[in-house]
């Protein structure tokens, strides 16, 4: 045996010797009562049972209960509140970091904080000797949940500014994006969607074309007609060209009567295909005033196609598609031109200079 489990056998022996002595029996709860007396645990709880025992050396069961109640059952208690306490603070703290962090958390803590709160209730009902600790615990907690509630409110009145205002920012960067006459996108959107498609056609491997298209004669037009419904020639114009592009294709006014198509994942071929059947649609609308209802006659327009090669630059590929827009208007106007087209006829004037000469 071990120094520490005879003196533990010996505290038991002068326990239970204590309570044959004074006519107690030896159920668990006088046991423990006598073990901490004899222990020397508290000098309060030896200096009670000194007290209790009456003129005859004997205790009674209901001074014993008494006892235990007051010394062994309070300390647990203490105890226990004290770890309800602990836990109770632990959710005040956890509290406040969720605050930080979001305005929602607050609701879940305040059902943990309310569900403390009633708990120690309870506590202090079956306990009185507490309740004055308790009560104080309670009150803080109460402010503290008022308190919370009103910071719940102001975030959630923040939070609903913050999204209004990000919805403000977003539509006005939308509205910076767009080409306020036609509602396309602008120039400033062209230049970025073309630089951002070149990338992603080099990473990819996959084609992409350029299509730059100008209103033909618009000058006449306006002189004719007016600039106000030259203006609504533009926007007509947009409209048709944008009804015929769909998905990442970017349609934009690159400047007065000059549109730009930017066109990823297709081929030269078939954005010539695409140009072309813009330039048949714009050419068939029949143009009338809006109020007279006079006929204004047609609108045409010449386009070149460009597309991206190896080693090209914005300014290279818009150089080019832009060369094939001048042949179209040489050429007689109302005309798709695109970058094999101009080679062919590079080839058709080296032979007829070649037989000329011959
Ligand atoms: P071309 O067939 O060679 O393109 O002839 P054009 O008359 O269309 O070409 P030019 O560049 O000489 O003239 C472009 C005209 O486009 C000048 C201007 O009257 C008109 N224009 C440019 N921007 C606007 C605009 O925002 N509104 C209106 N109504 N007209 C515009
Ligand atoms: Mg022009
Ligand atoms: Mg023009």
């Amino acid at each position: 045996m071990t120094a520490c489990v005879e003196s533990t056998h010996r505290v038991a022996e002068i326990a239970l010797g204590a309570l044959k002595k004074i006519g107690l029996a030896a159920i668990p709860r006088n046991f423990e009562l006598w073990y901490a007396h004899a222990e020397g645990r508290s000098p309060e709880l030896s200096r009670a049972i000194q007290l209790a025992a009456g003129a005859n050396g004997k205790v009674s069961q209901e001074a014993a209960d008494e006892l235990f109640k007051e010394h062994i059952q309070h300390v647990e208690l203490s105890r226990d509140v004290i770890e309800l306490v602990g836990r109770f603070q632990a959710e005040i703290s956890d509290l406040f970091d969720a605050i930080e962090q979001t305005g929602e958390n607050t609701s879940g803590h305040h059902r943990k904080l309310s569900d403390l709160s009633v708990q120690l209730r309870q506590t202090t009902e079956e306990y009185p000797a507490v309740s004055k600790l308790l009560e104080g615990v309670i009150t803080v907690a109460q402010d503290m949940r008022v308190e919370n509630e009103k910071l719940e409110h102001r975030l959630a009145d923040s939070a609903t500014e913050i999204s209004t205002l990000q919805s403000n920012v977003e539509s006005i960067q939308a509205e910076a994006m767009k080409d306020s006459l036609t509602g396309i996108a602008n120039r400033s959107t062209f230049d970025k969607s073309l630089a951002q498609q070149m990338v992603e056609a080099v990473a990819n491997n996959e084609p992409l074309s350029l299509v730059m298209a100008d209103i033909d004669h618009f000058k006449n037009f306006n002189d004719k007609w007016g600039h106000q419904t030259g203006d609504q020639v533009l926007r007509l114009v947009a409209e048709v060209m944008d009804a015929n592009v769909k998905g990442q294709d970017v349609l934009a006014r690159y400047g007065g009567e000059e549109f730009a198509i930017v066109l990823p994942g297709t081929s030269l071929s078939h954005a010539h295909m695409l140009a072309d059947r813009i330039r048949v649609a714009i050419e068939s609308r029949r143009l009338k005033k809006r109020r007279t209802k006079e006929d204004l006659g047609a609108i045409t327009m010449s386009m070149g196609v460009g597309a991206h090669r190896d080693g090209d630059t914005m300014e290279t590929i818009i150089e080019r598609a832009d060369e094939c827009l001048y042949a179209a208007k040489a050429r007689g106007r109302n005309l798709v031109v695109n970058e094999e087209d101009m080679k062919e006829d590079t080839k058709e004037d080296d032979q007829n200079q070649r037989g000329s000469a011959a």
